[in-house]
């Protein structure tokens, strides 16, 4: 005869769900609203990607308003940084 124990363990965890974004430079609330885009992540990686693994680092700005979004286009431009723009339709 074979005897099975099953073993439960109880697990926790955390869930964060965004009520609101809000902007990484101002703190001011940046509207969500089903229909509307606003998309902003600026990132910087790092590092090695193999097929079989990697390893790196880097930094991310998340959320920022139209206003400092508008600020930070026009430093990058000042400074020389080529940015593009594209448009979408469908
Ligand atoms: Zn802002």
């Amino acid at each position: 005869m074979t005897t099975i124990i099953l073993e439960s363990k109880e697990v926790t965890s955390t869930v964060v769900v965004k009520a609101k974004y809000v902007c990484d430079r101002c703190g001011a609330e940046i509207p969500s609203h089903l229909y509307n885009v606003h998309d902003f992540t600026l990132t910087f990686e790092r590092g090695t990607s193999y097929p079989d693994g990697g390893n790196g680092d880097g930094w991310h700005v998340n959320d920022m308003c139209q206003n400092c979004v508008m600020w930070l286009r026009n430093l990058l431009i000042a400074n020389g940084v080529k940015v593009e723009t594209f448009e979408w339709d469908y």
